[in-house]
């Protein structure tokens, strides 16, 4: 699979070649480079080549990374649960499945005592997918945005979603629920949507941010 820098040329080029098909700017999808169940080596390699931020399943390993990484920053995207909202505030900047208002108010409060400000993502599931990948009903992002108080310690900065496999209308479905929120609440609403597998669809139907793992560092 060649070494991580020509690994992630691969994935900027596709990138890029997505995002000229459907006359978007080169600049307009960022690229989450998803670590998980990877050696904190294969982390400083893609340091290397500038990768500076990762995205991890489990607070615990990420906990452990970072400890071994200080210049490197982290994006939960695993499940979260209560229990764990404390380290995941302290050592992720960014969480991408937050999915319960129950959890939203805690991490709410819990970020006030901790003192820090983070960016939060809503998973959203619109397919009523009894999964253990997560994600809330549309029915439930009002109280959880309510939740997060609408401060500024608690950025919501969008909505990440992990589609059913092989679900070629999940993409659209998303763009026009982020498109319904925006309008509703009046700001910008970013969606993280997009694998290795399906990156280009997910470009071609507005993704923001796609996440890539294994075409990234190879097989887990
Ligand atoms: C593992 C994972 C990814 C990356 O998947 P690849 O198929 O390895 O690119 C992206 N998003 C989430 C939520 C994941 O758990």
């Amino acid at each position: 699979m060649g070494s991580f820098k020509e690994r992630l040329e691969r994935i900027r080029t596709r990138m890029s070649l997505a995002t000229e098909a459907c006359g978007r700017d080169a600049g307009s999808v960022s690229l989450l480079a998803v670590s998980k169940f990877h050696p904190s080596e294969a982390l400083r390699e893609a340091m290397e080549s500038g990768i500076t931020h990762f995205a991890e399943n489990y607070v615990q390993e990420g906990m452990s990374k970072s400890a071994l990484l200080p210049n490197a920053t982290f994006a939960l995207i695993g499940p979260l649960q209560r229990n764990k909202a404390k380290p995941a505030l302290q050592y992720f900047h960014e969480l991408l499945t937050v999915d319960r208002p129950e959890l939203a108010s805690r991490l709410s409060r819990l970020a006030e005592e901790l003192r820090v400000c983070r960016e939060i993502w809503i998973q959203v599931d619109l397919w009523g997918e009894i999964s253990k990948v997560g994600g809330c009903p549309p029915s439930s992002v009002q109280s959880i945005i309510n939740a997060l108080g609408g401060s500024s310690i608690l950025s919501l900065k969008g909505f990440m979603a992990i589609p059913p496999p092989g679900m070629t209308s999940a993409f659209s479905e998303l763009a026009y629920f982020r498109e319904t929120w925006q309008q509703r609440l009046g700001v910008r609403i970013q969606l993280s949507m997009g694998m290795s597998d399906d990156l280009e669809e997910a470009i071609k139907a507005g993704s923001d941010q796609i996440r890539i793992g294994t075409a990234l560092f190879g097989e887990r």
